[in-house]
């Protein structure tokens, strides 16, 4: 059973769905009065396995498969059998702000979480969740393009910054060289911003600050890569411009999630996906509406379309192979004349369930229902709490400017007297 809900629109009859971080927050530990310009940030309580929730929400369960017409962040509990999956961001490397580039959050009954990508501009909807960031520590990639990698290290300083105290965890492939593979993107990440991982250092919990790389064989045929708490995540080789893109399937709970990357059609995602409750791959724009939204000829928005991507038609051909319960499509700007090209194109080979995700789409995946929404966010969002134990994990020592460089702070202003927090 599949339900639509809010601001979607209903097709057919089957059920067809058309569906901030703080940047430089800190100062330095004031000299004169001895007391650190970064205090711990206000904990709240967090029962055993749930989320800490911002202070004024509560959350409560979702009974009888109703669900609220939008999805507002932080009130349902998720089920235990359930898995929710948000879309962070569904557009092109040319965001709007409609459609930033490819993210996708996967949220499990049992408290798990799982980014898979972090194009750029999809950090913004995922604090705009207010998240429990504690438990946002594990990223799978599946290829280094900037509109699926971009805003890596946003995620990591923004979410060491506001409740991750363990290191963060990234998964991704090799590449056809080693200077193409996830660990030479992790590395020189932290080499281009060395500044500012220094400076922050110390300030915050030291191993939030830590990145922990898992690079796999990009060739390997669903194989597992991740397999922890009753989850499972396997990747297969994808066909995207280089070697060294790939697939996801993650399975929990008897609930299968494919994400499918950058792809053009292949063997080993109608092989792989098979069986899946939601299987997400690329629906890029037809030819003819690529190319005047890009001002290109027809010849070069055919080749994008068709032998680098996959386009309509071929996406719903690949779901007819799949059939899953429910075909998600992404990567691209949704607006009435793109969707309207790419529904079009996908309804001339696949009849079956579907959503073309926009940004802050929502899927909640139960094996009785599918239920799709919209969450609704508070574009001014206040970063989320954080939990006791960031507050207690250790920090070494905040970092300061040069005697030098302090010497030049104008004797024309003086800083109000820290207050102390200690009573
Ligand atoms: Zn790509
Ligand atoms: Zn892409």
């Amino acid at each position: 059973m599949i339900k639509v809900i809010g601001k979607r629109v209903t097709l057919t009859a089957t059920g067809i769905a058309v569906a901030i971080f703080g940047a430089g927050l800190f100062g330095w530990s004031d000299k004169d009065d001895g007391v650190s310009s970064l205090g711990p940030k206000k904990a709240f309580a967090q029962s055993a396995g749930r989320d800490v929730l911002p202070t004024g929400r509560t959350a409560s369960p979702v009974t009888d498969g109703v669900y609220p017409a939008s999805y507002f962040p932080n009130t349902e509990e998720l089920g235990p059998a359930e898995m929710r999956i948000v879309a962070l961001g569904t557009g092109m490397p040319n965001q709007t702000k409609a459609a930033v580039s490819i993210s996708f959050l996967v949220e499990l009954g049992n408290g798990d979480k799982f980014l898979f990508d972090v194009g750029m501009g999809s950090m913004g909807n995922l604090f705009s969740l207010r998240p429990d960031f504690s438990k946002i520590d594990k990223v799978f990639i599946s290829h280094l393009h900037v509109d699926h990698v971009g805003d890596f290290m946003g995620l990591h300083i923004g979410s060491w910054l506001s409740g991750r105290y363990t290191p963060l965890r990234i998964w991704g492939p090799t590449g056809a060289k080693p200077e193409l593979g996830i660990k030479a993107f992790v590395d020189n990440s932290k080499l281009a911003y060395a500044w500012d991982l220094e400076g922050r250092t110390g300030a915050l919990p030291d191993d939030g600050g830590k990145i922990e790389v898992t690079e796999f064989d990009y060739m390997q045929e669903n194989e597992v890569v991740y397999q922890e708490n009753g989850v499972t995540i396997r990747s297969w080789p994808a066909i995207h411009l280089l070697d060294g893109s790939v697939s996801y399937s993650l399975e929990w709970n008897g609930l299968k999630y494919v994400f499918g990357g950058d792809t053009y059609p292949n063997s080993w995602y109608v092989k792989y996906a098979a069986g899946a409750d939601i299987a997400s791959h690329e629906a890029f724009l037809p030819p003819k509406a690529l190319a005047p939204y890009f001002g290109w000829t027809l010849g070069q928005a055919t080749y994008v379309s068709t032998r680098v991507h996959t386009e309509p038609a071929a996406f719903g051909k690949v779901m007819s192979a799949v059939k899953p319960r429910h075909a998600v499509g992404y990567h691209s700007v949704l607006s009435p004349e793109n969707y309207q090209a790419i529904l079009e194109g996908i309804r001339t080979t696949y009849d079956g369930d579907l959503t073309l995700t926009r940004d802050l789409t929502v899927i909640n995946v139960t094996k009785d229902e599918i239920v799709v929404r919209e969450a609704s966010v508070d574009e001014y969002a206040l970063p989320p709490s954080v939990t006791k134990a960031y507050n207690d994990a250790p920090r070494s020592k905040e970092k300061k400017p040069s005697e030098k460089i302090l010497a030049g702070k104008w004797k024309g202003y003086t800083p109000p007297k820290m207050p102390d927090e200690k009573k």
